[in-house]
């Protein structure tokens, strides 16, 4: 078989493939996020990535999916067209802010059908929207992997302004990253999300049991 083929086959069955590792089940959102890492590190695989900074057509050369650069009030959005998913993007945010879009509306595509199991809590009336954060954090995993992200550090690449030039991302994405990843201490904005997170956990008991 030619190898277009080949390669056309393998990227044709890449959100089949990462949809797969949803257990049929409700999650815990601990349990979500791991599954959002698990679809990152894959699509980085099936991808052939192991360099930085990961480029966004992992994602944009994928079949079945249109990123247009758009004039829109959003940083993003998503649909299916009636033949394939298109991502619009503001053309006017920056490159950086582009990718991170792209990746982060990508999980809303991986996610489709499969939010009763992912994020069962929700709609809650807590304050955390558990897709819009594991998409925050896919996007995170995929254009800051944690294999990658460790081995900089271990290179000297320390500093926020050097980890996100590294990586094409922000700063706040690395000092995000930074912290997930347990490399530093959690900033006051991290302790913000554990509070709202245990939040979410006392809600989902207490109000929608
Ligand atoms: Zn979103």
């Amino acid at each position: 078989m030619p190898h277009n083929i080949t390669q056309t086959h393998r990227k044709k069955s890449v959100i089949a493939k990462l949809r797969s590792v949803v257990p049929k089940r409700r999650l815990s959102i601990e349990e979500a996020l791991r599954i959002a890492e698990l679809q990152a590190n894959h699509l980085l695989a099936f991808g052939n990535v192991d360099a930085e900074p990961v480029p966004e057509q992992i994602i944009s050369e994928l079949p079945n999916i249109r990123v247009e650069y758009v004039t829109t009030p959003l940083a993003g959005t998503c649909f299916w067209d009636g033949h394939e998913w298109v991502v619009q993007i503001n053309q006017k945010d920056t490159w950086v802010r582009q990718r991170f879009v792209l990746a982060h509306e990508y999980k809303h595509i991986l996610d489709y059908g499969y939010t009763d199991w992912l994020y069962p809590s929700a709609p809650c009336t807590h304050e955390l929207d558990h897709s819009e954060y594991a998409a925050d954090y896919f996007a995170g995993c995929l254009l800051v992997p944690r294999v990658a992200l460790k081995r900089a550090f271990a290179q000297g690449i320390q500093r926020p302004q050097q980890l996100a030039q590294h990586f094409g991302v922000s700063e706040r994405t690395i000092e995000t990253r930074l912290h997930q990843v347990g490399l530093i201490d959690p900033t006051p904005r991290c302790m913000d999300h554990r509070r709202m997170h245990a939040r979410a956990r006392h809600l989902s008991v207490g109000e929608h049991s």
